[in-house]
């Protein structure tokens, strides 16, 4: 891949010229920083390709650069070649870690994700809050077998304001009659963080223990209502879980399959809305062969509850809502500041909601609507499902 790179610069704008008309993209980290090369794409390959042939040390200075980037993958939707830039990005910054120069703000989370199971430094037995929530009673994934394993996420099951999002799914497949069940306390954290973030030795723990708890239940299908857990579960463990003979689905595509084969129809709830791609259901889980980026179905579900006004950059060409990679936790203000940017986009369609199928998206595009004073409502899709079935 690196001897690929012509250098062309097509990643800086991360615009698809290969399409006629071209597909305008945006590198939220060019935009948002100084702009110079080692923040977009052709930069950071030139870098790699540098520190390869022996020219360029790994250094704490290329850290700072390297670690600015929300690795949304849109330099890749960009280039003309058979390119995952990010996979080679995520390469380098293991390397950086392996050296001794990752970022001092992931070393805490990393550790956590290892010894608490959760990257937010909590007690894992208040992954079981929002259970707590419910009315009725979740089967536990240690003793009851079930068809499905809901893996909840640790930000879904953490952080308060976006526990809704468990609770709604745990009602949508309540109605749906779909037979589930948790890990609760038990869970361990996917390790996307630790992925990304270049924490090899911490992802691979996690990604173990996750193989012998889902080992040991038996489970054979596994749903998520996360982005980042998809994308993880998906693509980073396709061969543990091809091992075991085990699917990976998003909440939206059972709900869709199940509404399609019963013909169930989705009131209508009389608002505007508009759909933020995540880049972990989108461009990132459309790199690996046999993976498909989810752009259709939560579009299909959204439209039969709302009426969708897109924004400017959609799909393949979304911005990033700027959280992933690590980058809310090492430069939190560069994470806002791209958000912010997202929420300029989606205020330009006149929508009164936001909708996105990710807590992590959740996250920061709710602090940059509060940040920058914006009337949009910031919504989970399994939040207005849960509203329109019957
Ligand atoms: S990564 Fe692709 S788009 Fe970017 S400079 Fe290299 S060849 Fe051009
Ligand atoms: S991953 Fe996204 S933010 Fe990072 S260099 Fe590529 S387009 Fe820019």
């Amino acid at each position: 891949m690196l001897l690929q790179c012509i250098g062309c610069g097509d990643c800086r704008e991360a615009t698809d010229y290969t399409e006629d008309p071209p597909k305008w993209g945006v590198c939220v980290a060019r935009e948002n920083t100084s702009g110079f090369e080692p923040f977009f794409g052709r930069g950071k390959m030139q870098i790699i390709r540098s520190l390869w042939q022996g020219k360029l040390e790994l250094s704490k200075d290329m850290a700072e650069v390297i670690y600015q980037c929300p690795t949304c993958n849109a330099c890749a939707e960009a280039c003309a070649y058979d390119m995952d830039n990010v996979m080679i990005y995520e390469a380098l910054r293991a390397e950086l870690v392996d050296a001794g120069y990752g970022l001092e703000a992931h070393v805490p989370m990393n550790k956590a994700m290892v010894e608490l199971l959760n990257p937010y430094q909590r007690d894992n037995k208040q992954k079981t809050a929002w259970i707590e929530k419910l009315d009725f009673k979740i089967k536990d994934a240690s003793t009851e077998q079930a068809e499905y394993l809901y893996f909840v996420g640790c930000t879904a099951a953490l952080t308060p304001e976006i526990q809704t999002v468990p609770i709604n799914t745990a009602k949508i497949f309540r109605k749906l009659g779909v037979d589930f069940s948790v890990f609760g306390e038990k869970e361990v954290c996917c390790g996307s963080v630790g992925k990304r973030t270049g924490d090899l030795t911490g992802f691979n723990t996690v990604a173990i223990k996750n193989y012998e708890l889902f080992k040991k239940s038996g489970v054979k299908k596994i749903i998520t209502s996360c982005a980042g857990c998809y994308r993880t579960l998906k693509t980073d463990y396709s061969d543990y879980l091809e091992d075991l003979g085990i699917e990976v689905l998003h909440t939206v595509e059972l709900v869709r399959n199940i509404l399609n084969e019963r013909n169930i129809q989705l009131k209508h709830l009389g608002l505007t809305a508009t759909y933020h791609d995540p880049c972990h259901t989108g461009r990132n889980s459309g790199m690996k062969e046999g993976v498909n980026p989810l752009y259709e179905e939560p579009r299909e579900l959204l439209s039969k509850t709302a009426d969708i006004i897109e924004m400017k950059t959609i799909k393949q060409n979304a911005k990033c809502c700027g959280a992933g990679g690590g980058l809310k936790k090492g430069f939190p203000d560069l994470a806002l500041e791209i958000s912010k940017s997202r929420i300029l986009e989606a205020e330009e369609t006149g929508a009164e909601i936001l909708v996105s199928i990710c807590p992590f998206c959740y996250r920061n595009l709710f602090d940059a609507i509060k940040a920058s004073n914006s009337s949009l409502k910031m919504v989970d899709l399994t939040e207005l499902l849960d509203q329109a079935l019957p």
